[in-house]
């Protein structure tokens, strides 16, 4: 038996467990199976009495005595103990005792063998969650060990497990077995994944200890030696893999040198109407030494909402242009590309290069002059959405494309701007995004880009005041916007719009809208509405609307998350808050605060919130770093959940290791990657074979994310 011995051919599996086992947890092999972790241990040594067993905690187990067996049918009524027919019996219930007290226990399935097993005055270990059902303690479906045959005196591990896998008879106990069964048969000639020096410098345990013990611990020492070797295993292959996938795009991809400046960059930067910032300059300038490299640039670009990424991006293009080449900058959506074009062409004003608008709703004839002045090469800055990677869209030299949010980005579409490079070049790359990601996360995520951050605010962003209410509130709520657009204000009022339940949503959106003008009646106010069902034109219509001031309230579905710039709107009320993700309310909330002396988010939650949801809600009003949020957020939800930074959750799954967690052996790891890596780029020495191996492996080599570009 090896590791990729299929698991059928494990004694005690066979070909319907086999069949269970990967349906329900996706164990094929041997191998998989050892490489299922028990996601928690207990401390089965410590016996608890019935006494001090308190309810609502994790698991516990007592020792106790059988006092009396009752079994009841499903309408409740008690069956007679004999001439039973088991398959009458919906429940069994039995009193157990130890010397402090007792509580009864409950099975609804196996009540058969349970019979059995429970006769009164005999004493088992029970172990499960106790709670309270009535007056009295109960468990149910326990385990049920006999007093000498108990896991007692070790941690135990407890593993994923289903409802189906369960029925089918394997359950905790089985999985311990199987493993058991799995160690004995793989271990003697198990093939160490990790290089002896390795092992050395790092003060690793071997893997043959590490699997053992994270099954079947002899202590917690142990446990934490195991857990510690299996977890920075996963990290520094991960970590190694994007390293070297970094290394040899760098080496390797060449990219089109633009050493200038550039005449059209100083006639921009001295026009600027203010400063840039330090974080703004230092950015820049990174991106000038990835230009003049003469390696393709892959750089994300992290800012909180409002931190200036804009002008970053122009600055960036005028570098290219200024070497003669072209660039792109495409957004998300309509909205977003033409409000970077109003901003871009203010700011080209200057340099006399000439830019355009490209959208799916771009004219023929528009179109037309925009591909004839792309391959002329007069049109020097081209912004538009997805429009702009169309095959029919042509550059005379693309240098630089700059994506916007990203996350919005499909990997097929990013390959095609691959190929719109100048002489087979392709453009460099700028990949934008305003979802804070935690530094673990990105690391992860883009582990093999470069990223730049912007982590300082242009001065003059005024605080956003934050507050959380319920319906109660709503009157209030209208009074304080009135109050607002009597200063001269605007609001912004959004409603969720979640995929599943769209009929629902819309329904909200109606009847929030005509509650909204009933509230706000014309002539006095102007309330515009935007969502996604609208034609182009009217979606524009009313956002001009908006933004030109005539109205005074913009009703809308989320297409106003990002980028959207009306520095007069001083409130944002979020409807439904609760069903916002954290990242996609801050985006949100990011709305405002650009330009009034005071503005304020107001979160509008329902009747009913999760504890999770309010803890997300007070974590907004409790700070308005987009950073701190998404630490705090991947804490709270684990990385698998975090809304808006990814599609399709990571690039790979981690196993045993924890983003939210393990940050210092992740720091650790991706450190000692980068060492290995210095002095063995390609990992073709003989000491690194093992490694250079690990990485041959499925889920390293077919790891979307370093397409990004
Ligand atoms: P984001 O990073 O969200 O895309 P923007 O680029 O839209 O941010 O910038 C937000 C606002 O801040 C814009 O109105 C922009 O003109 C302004 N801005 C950008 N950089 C500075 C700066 N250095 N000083 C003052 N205002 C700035
Ligand atoms: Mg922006």
């Amino acid at each position: 038996m090896n590791t990729e011995t299929s698991i059928q051919y494990l004694p005690g599996v066979g070909p319907k467990r086999a069949a269970l086992l990967e349906s329900e947890l996706g164990i094929v092999t041997v191998g998989d199976l050892l490489h299922l972790y028990p996601f928690r241990y207990i401390d089965r040594s410590s016996i608890v009495r019935i006494a001090d067993v308190q309810p609502d905690l994790a698991q516990v187990q007592v020792r106790a005595t059988v006092q009396k067996v009752r079994l009841y049918a499903k309408n409740g009524a008690e069956l007679p103990p004999d001439k039973l027919k088991y398959n009458l019996v919906s429940r069994l219930s039995a009193i157990v005792a130890d010397e402090s007290g007792e509580m009864e226990v409950v099975f609804f399935k196996g009540v058969k063998w349970m019979h059995s097993r429970l006769i009164p005055g005999s004493t088992f270990i029970f172990f499960g969650k106790p709670a309270v059902f009535g007056s009295h303690l109960n468990m149910v479906h326990p385990e049920v060990d006999a007093p000498d045959t108990a896991n007692t005196g070790v941690l135990t591990g407890i593993y994923p497990s289903t409802e189906k896998l369960k029925n089918a008879g394997i359950t905790g106990r089985t999985m311990l077995k199987l493993i058991g069964t799995a160690l004995e048969g793989v271990l003697p000639t198990l093939q160490e994944t990790l290089p002896d020096y390795v092992l050395k410098e790092k003060g690793l345990v071997p893997l043959t200890f590490a699997l053992r013990q994270i099954h079947f611990p002899v202590d917690q020492a142990a446990l934490g030696k195991a857990s510690y070797r299996l977890k920075f295993e996963e990290l520094f292959l991960l970590q190694l893999s994007l390293l070297k996938q970094k290394y040899i795009r760098s080496h390797n991809a060449v990219g089109l040198k633009m050493p200038a400046v550039g005449d059209a960059f100083n006639a921009c930067f001295n026009a600027l109407p203010y400063e840039l910032t330090g974080a703004q300059k230092r950015v820049i300038r990174e991106i000038r030494a990835d230009l003049m490299s003469g390696h393709q640039m892959n750089r994300l670009l992290q800012g909180d909402v409002g931190s200036g990424k804009t002008m970053v991006a122009v600055l960036s293009a005028l570098i290219a242009v200024g070497n003669g080449y072209q660039a792109c900058i495409m957004a998300p959506t309509e909205v977003l590309a033409q409000q970077h074009y109003a901003n871009v062409s203010k700011y080209l004003i200057p340099t006399g290069v000439r830019c355009a608008l490209l959208t799916g709703n771009t004219g023929v004839r528009e179109r037309r002059e925009i591909h004839a002045g792309l391959q002329d090469g007069s049109i020097g800055i081209l912004i538009g959405t997805h429009a702009l990677i169309e095959d029919t869209v042509q550059f005379r030299a693309l240098g630089l494309a700059v994506i916007d949010e990203q996350h919005r980005f499909g990997v097929e579409q990013r390959s095609r701007l691959w190929n719109k490079g100048w002489n087979s070049v392709p453009p460099h790359v700028l990949v934008m995004t305003a979802t804070p990601i935690p530094r673990t996360l990105a690391m992860t995520l883009y582990g093999d880009l470069d990223v730049s951050v912007i982590d300082e605010m242009p001065p003059g962003r005024k605080p956003v005041t934050t507050l959380c209410v319920g319906e109660s509130k709503r009157h209030a709520m209208h009074n304080f916007i009135r109050d607002e657009i009597a200063k001269g204000r605007q609001a912004f009022i959004v409603y969720p719009l979640i995929f599943e339940s769209e009929k629902l949503d819309y329904k909200n959106l109606e009847l929030g809208y005509e509650e909204i003008v009933k509230a706000f009646p014309l002539p006095q106010y102007k309330v515009a509405i935007v969502h996604g069902r609208q034609t182009p034109q009217e979606k524009a219509f009313n956002m001009d609307a908006f933004v030109a001031g005539r109205a005074h309230i913009l009703v809308s579905t989320t297409v106003i998350e990002v980028g959207v710039d009306v520095p007069n709107a001083s409130v944002m009320v979020i409807e439904s808050a609760e069903r916002f993700g954290l990242s996609q309310l801050h985006q949100l909330r990011g709305r405002v605060g650009r330009g009034a002396e005071r503005s304020y988010c107001i979160l509008m939650k329902g009747t009913k919130v999760s504890k999770e949801s309010q803890k997300r809600l007070d974590l907004l009003c409790a700070t308005e770093n987009g950073f701190e949020l998404a630490e705090e957020d991947l804490k709270l939800r684990g990385p698998g959940d975090l809304e808006g930074t990814m599609q399709s959750g990571l690039p790979i799954s981690l196993n045993i290791a924890s983003l939210a967690k393990d940050g210092l052996i992740l720091n650790d790891a991706r450190a000692y990657a980068q060492h290995v890596l210095n002095q063995d780029p390609t990992l073709s020495e003989q000491k690194n074979a093992p490694l250079a191996q690990e990485l041959q492996r499925d889920k390293y080599l077919t790891k979307d994310f370093s397409q990004i570009s």
